[in-house]
């Protein structure tokens, strides 16, 4: 396992006129279940489709029609839930929560909110210097999405797209325990990792399929860890909710923005208002979405069109025993298997595609030449062209068999990279490209020699100076490289450079 010290949560302190203030901050994470099929009806999830091509006569609301649980929906909430160590409840249940918008045409939305699916859990937040933090799951919950309302297509009219109506979210609660803006970005990077690994959910952020509602307030130093003590947050500073949040860089601006207005209310002597805000990245601010005092009744009550929903150890043990290795166990095996540091272990597991490529690469050979080759020549080349390891043009063999040539000394680390290069833009097998092209590192020393006496035929000048001072040794060197085209082995030129000046 990861050798990580735990340490208690540390608060971003922002200073103000009346002394300091601390920010404590609660997320709600809503992350659509990587399925085929919807929560409660058989239409497709996909992405894109022509509006309202993806829906079935439940997601309409049509009368009469009853929602069927879609079994896979439930497999990667528990899925989800044992990959955040979290309890799994083999009873749960369904809720309707009322409320009337165009995008949902029920009247109301399935969700669970008296018993949840998944119970309590924790993810691991890396801060940086092997130090990290625990934040706790306090629940998952399965629930319908809405649809979407278009008021930007005609001025007189809105129109809806009921594609995403009843799609399956998990909703993933956690409890107040994030202390600052980079922490809780720190958390929904390290759940998107890990939801990805899991495979139930794709983690798209600018598709909306992740997607974070995050409530901050503030209080003085000391009051966190006195309610933290007990679990009553209640009584902490007054909280805002941000809501729908999809980009890291708005989370943390937007918790900054918040934390200071609260503080400025404070200071002024006056109270927070628990209300529901919207952040607008163009102006830099959040605003009030809708107050407490307006806030709905939903009427919460048993779906009466679904059983409550029974699951068997047994077969959440089977999903348990199917679970891939997840991101910090990936990371410190990486380190202990390959030699890898921390950082580029951390670099290499990030997405779960990279560590695959990665893996098939080292395997057999040397982790850190596997490691530097795939960072620094793989991404950055990947990077420059806007590609993705998924359309990759260069496979693990291949890359896997550029490393071979360098190690069995049949290529320089300089012709290492051109090769490279051909590979990644044409294609084709390395080895037989070094063979084809001549790109061979010449050993032969009768070669080299030859080479070098000729450089040092033609320059006498420099000659005498080398004699002078060995450091210009290396201007040979580089002239001799020049003249083979790089192929000549450099220790071998280093070597008899040194000889033939009698250095
Ligand atoms: P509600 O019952 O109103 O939905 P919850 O207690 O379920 O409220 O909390 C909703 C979210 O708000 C959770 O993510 C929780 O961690 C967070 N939260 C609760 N209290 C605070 C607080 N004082 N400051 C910041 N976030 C909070
Ligand atoms: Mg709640």
């Amino acid at each position: 396992m990861l050798d990580l010290t735990y340490e208690a949560p540390k608060a971003k302190v922002i200073a103000g006129a009346t002394g300091d203030w601390e920010l404590v901050i609660g997320m709600e994470v809503h992350a659509q279940v990587a399925t085929k099929a919807k929560l409660f009806s058989g239409a497709s999830t996909e992405f894109g489709a022509e509006p309202n091509a993806n829906v079935a006569f439940v997601d309409a609301g049509m009368p009469g029609m009853l929602p069927v649980i879609n079994e896979g929906c439930i497999a990667q909430a528990v899925r989800t839930g044992l990959g955040i160590k979290a309890q799994i409840n083999l009873r749960s249940a369904f809720d309707r929560k009322n409320y009337f918008y165009p995008d949902l045409p029920q009247g109301y939305q399935i969700s669970q909110l008296f018993h949840p699916i998944v119970g309590e859990g924790e993810v691991t937040v890396e801060m940086g210097n092997g130090t990290a933090r625990r934040v706790r799951i306090e629940r998952i919950h399965l629930e319908q999405d809405a649809g979407k309302s278009i008021h930007d297509m005609d001025p007189h009219m809105s129109f809806v797209d009921l594609n995403r109506t009843g799609v399956a979210l998990m909703e993933i609660v956690s409890r107040p325990d994030i202390r600052g803006p980079e922490e809780a970005a720190a958390y929904v990077v390290k759940l998107r990792q890990i939801l990805r690994y899991l495979g139930t959910c794709d983690g798209n952020m600018q598709n909306g399929n992740l997607r974070a509602d995050v409530n901050v307030s503030v209080c003085r130093p000391g009051d966190y860890e006195k309610f933290a003590a007990t679990g009553d947050f209640g009584h902490l500073g007054t909280r805002c909710e941000i809501k729908n949040m999809n980009s890291m860089r708005f989370i943390q601006m937007a918790i900054d923005y918040e934390a200071r207005r609260q503080i400025a209310i404070l200071e002024d002597g006056g109270k927070v208002d628990q209300e529901t805000r919207l952040y607008d990245p163009d102006k830099n601010e959040t605003r009030s979405m809708r107050s407490k005092e307006e806030a709905h009744d939903y009427r919460y009550f048993p779906d009466p069109d679904l059983m409550p929903l029974e699951i068997e150890q047994a077969w959440v043990d089977d999903i348990a025993s199917s679970l891939p290795e997840l991101p910090d166990a990936k990371k410190a095996r990486f380190m202990s298997a390959f030699g890898l540091t921390d950082y580029d272990a951390s670099v290499l597991t990030a997405e779960v595609e990279n560590a695959h490529y990665f893996e098939e690469v080292a395997q057999g050979r040397d982790g850190k030449t596997a490691a530097n080759w795939v960072i620094n020549e793989l991404f950055g080349r990947l990077r420059k062209e806007g590609h993705d390891i998924d359309d990759c043009p260069v496979s693990p063999a291949q890359l896997g068999g550029i490393i071979d040539l360098i190690a069995k000394g049949e290529i320089s680390g300089k012709i290492a990279k051109d090769l490279f290069e051909i590979v990644f833009t044409e294609g084709g097998d390395p080895a037989a490209i070094v063979e084809t092209r001549g790109m061979k590192q010449v050993t032969d020393t009768s070669a080299i020699e030859a080479a070098v006496e000729q450089v040092i035929a033609e320059n006498p000048a420099q000659v005498e100076k080398a004699k002078q001072n060995p450091k210009l040794a290396g201007w040979f060197v580089g002239q001799v490289m020049k003249l083979t085209g790089g192929k000549a082995n450099p220790a071998a030129v280093n070597e008899i450079v040194a000889q033939k000046l009698g250095l």
